[in-house]
């Protein structure tokens, strides 16, 4: 990242040659590009049809379902409100006037209804086709529940063809990643040699923007444990140090989701039924940290591109990234991926994906550790919820 920010800073090359330095990023964007939609697709039905039965879907749903999309929504305002209060594009923006982008047009002629009657995915291939998240959450969300309740022999094929999809563009991703130390030299040339040196330090400020609304979260979740889940939060934190901890070394929820299991088992000494459902549904779809990251960058990017959301458009950016960090798998790096769908529908060119992606590790280990504490914290409340402490004495 260093590298090509101080060779687009010093170094100056033909047009020609620029085209040759960009083009790994570009083939870097266009393989995540790529994976996005049976990424998420997949990732939401297994999620859905881990849970195994109709019956324990609809118990907890109930209650978690709500609280998911509760503590995602209380995530995405925290981190609108710090990039809006701290607005660290503004620094990079005044030097963009030649990257003023589009502004958004599919937004802003719908009514609030039309908005409602758009998250219905009518038309499943139009959704995938124009990388609807929301729509492809409700649609991964339906065929999830179909595979519980159709147990044949062909839903058994279609679920392996999904476990098969995901594993395919996990080994696509992995490839892009690969690259991307030198699609991040590439993505940086290009960023920083049309934005200038500012680039760099509201590079600093966005993260640190990250980071602070990442840190209030950790708080929200403290609160959460110690009120709702009636827990010492010292303790809290004491008992699930071992899957932050993994969490933060692998960048993945899906990866350390078995540390996650162990420490909910032994050390929250939650109940078989709660821990089984609550983490494996948690990773797959209870990202706020994600969500929260993916709401700074939005933001930070419109600021750096110069594009006012209006109130409306502000609201659906929340609703979009509640779904987008839904339908994000729990892997190292893909809230960046599915970000550019969020960006997509904001009207921020995907180039913009540029910027932040050579920054990008350290705030995927932070999210990641973020959402992993926001799936145990989820485990200790559903236990209090599910199993009260006056039946726990009973057994
Ligand atoms: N790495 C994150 C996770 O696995 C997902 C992301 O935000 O990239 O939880």
């Amino acid at each position: 990242m260093i590298l090509g920010s101080v060779f687009a800073l010093y170094i100056p090359v033909s047009e020609g040659v620029q085209e040759w330095i960009i083009l790994p990023g570009d083939v870097f964007i266009a393989l995540l590009k790529m994976v996005i939609v049976p990424l998420v697709l997949s990732s939401v039905i297994l999620g859905i049809a881990a849970a195994g039965s109709l019956d324990k879907l609809e118990s907890m749903g109930v209650r978690l379902v709500p609280y998911f999309v509760l503590t995602t929504a209380v995530a995405i305002t925290i981190g609108m409100s710090v990039a809006s209060l701290v607005e660290p594009g503004k620094a990079i923006a005044t030097d963009t006037e030649a990257l003023q982008a589009p502004t958004s047009e599919t937004l802003n002629d719908l009514s609030i209804p039309d908005r409602i009657m758009n998250i219905i995915p009518v038309n499943p291939l139009e959704a995938q086709l124009n990388k609807n998240m929301l729509q492809l959450v409700i649609l991964g969300v339906i065929v999830g529940i179909a595979l519980i309740v159709i147990q044949t022999k062909p839903a058994k094929t279609f679920r392996d063809i999904c476990e098969f999809t995901q594993d395919a563009c996990m080994m696509v991703v992995g490839l892009a990643m690969w690259m991307a130390p030198v699609a991040v030299f590439s993505l940086m040339v290009k960023a920083i040699g049309d934005m200038g040196a500012e680039a760099l330090s509201g590079m600093g400020l966005y993260m640190a923007c990250v980071l602070g609304g990442l840190a209030c979260m950790f708080l929200v979740y403290l609160l959460i444990a110690t009120f709702v889940a009636g827990r010492n939060p010292v303790t809290f934190l004491a008992d699930i140090r071992a899957a932050q901890m993994v969490a933060f070394s692998t960048s993945s929820s899906a990866a350390t989701m078995p540390v996650s299991l162990s420490v909910a088992e032994e050390n929250l000494k939650t109940h078989e039924d709660v821990r089984g459902f609550v983490i494996p549904l948690g990773a797959t779809i209870n990202m706020d940290g994600t969500a929260l990251y993916q709401a700074t960058a939005a933001l930070f990017l419109c600021q750096v591109y110069g594009i006012d959301l209006s109130m409306s458009e502000t609201v659906l950016l929340l609703l979009t990234t509640i779904g987008a960090s839904i339908g994000t798998p729990a892997m190292p790096g893909v809230g960046l991926i599915v970000l550019a769908t969020i960006l997509g529908s904001i009207g921020v060119p995907p180039a913009g994906i540029g910027l932040i992606l050579g920054v990008d590790r350290l705030l995927d280990m932070c999210r990641t550790t973020i959402n992993v504490t926001g799936d145990l914290t989820a485990t200790a409340v559903m236990q209090r919820w599910m199993h009260p402490p006056k039946k726990n004495k009973s057994t």
